[in-house]
């Protein structure tokens, strides 16, 4: 197989993470829902490792079809065939009643089947826009090793945990022989992939309203400065001055772009204590100062 995209950490998640490391979200759950989104995926990643045979792996894709925007977890481009794979990481027991999902205790919970439905609609759509006439088969893949569904109908177009190491089997068995053709399809789609979410939900947040300080890369938990080091007492990371200033200035220009990175800037999103001196080597060492005195800031 080859990968033609592989998977970034949504930007939503990213920004929640640098977030609720320094403020209480308003919405924790719909950050929890995001990780354990994520954490899905990158177990389904690991599981379309093993495929060996010819084809094209494109992840999370978003695309819009007649204003209407739609998301796939991983896309297969075999030689007959798309398939379009949606990972749920939900844990716990579940039934089907009907046409609706539910929680063993009887809450319904959203159909996963519709909105693949949709996203599977839609992708056809866009494809004969494109003249492009290939089948596209779908499968929800279950990866929590704790999730069950009882009474699950035989043509549920599901892959369960068990049943993934043939299910890839079968998908290497195909017959597979990707051509130029293929690689343009995926071209196509891969230049249509927006990387506006226009469904990204971020709480309000300024500059002044954040705890400040170094955040642990590990454990997300805020770190001391003890003799030129930077310690977290909660996971044990060690790290030095020098790699935990970048990571906060990475942080402070992800989250403010329109923010000047300035000596004062960083000492105060840093938490720093004593002289900002060192501070000040430290950007100086990795960026182009523009100005002097206390107008000064930095830039690449
Ligand atoms: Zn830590």
């Amino acid at each position: 197989m080859k990968l033609l995209k592989p998977r970034d950490t949504p930007v939503e998640l990213r920004f929640l993470r640098m977030l609720r490391a320094r403020m209480t979200l308003p919405d924790d759950q719909h950050y929890m829902n995001l990780e354990q989104g994520y954490a899905g995926e990158r177990i389904m990643d690991a599981w379309l490792e093993n495929l060996s045979s010819d084809c094209l792996v494109i992840n999370d894709l978003l695309l819009e079809q007649n204003r209407r925007i739609f998301q796939i977890d991983s896309l297969l481009v075999f030689q007959e065939k798309i398939y379009m794979l949606d990972a749920k990481h939900s844990a716990g027991d579940f039934y089907i009643d009907g046409d609706k999902w539910k929680t063993i205790s009887g809450v319904e919970i959203q159909d996963p089947l519709l909105q693949m439905r949709r996203s599977t609609t839609l992708l056809r759509k866009l494809l004969q826009q494109l003249r492009i006439n290939i089948p596209i088969e779908y499968f929800l893949v279950f990866t929590h090793p704790e999730f069950y569904l009882y009474s699950a109908p035989p043509d549920l177009p599901a892959v369960f945990t068990p049943q993934v190491p043939r299910f890839l089997k079968q998908l290497n068995r195909m017959n597979a022989k990707i051509n130029r053709k293929h690689e343009q399809l995926a071209k196509q789609l891969l230049a249509l992939h927006s990387t506006d979410n226009p469904h990204m939900r971020l709480p309000e947040y300024d500059f002044d309203g954040l705890e400040k300080g170094v955040v642990c890369a590990g454990c997300r938990s805020f770190m001391q400065h003890r003799r030129k080091k930077f310690f977290c007492s909660r996971c044990g990371m060690v790290e030095d001055t020098e790699t935990a200033v970048m990571r906060s200035v990475a942080e402070y220009r992800f989250l403010f772009p329109d923010r000047k990175v300035t000596t004062k800037g960083l000492y105060e999103w840093g938490g720093m204590q004593g002289s900002s001196q060192k501070v000040r080597q430290i950007l100086l060492n990795h960026f182009k100062r523009v100005g002097d005195g206390r107008s000064s800031y930095y830039v690449d």
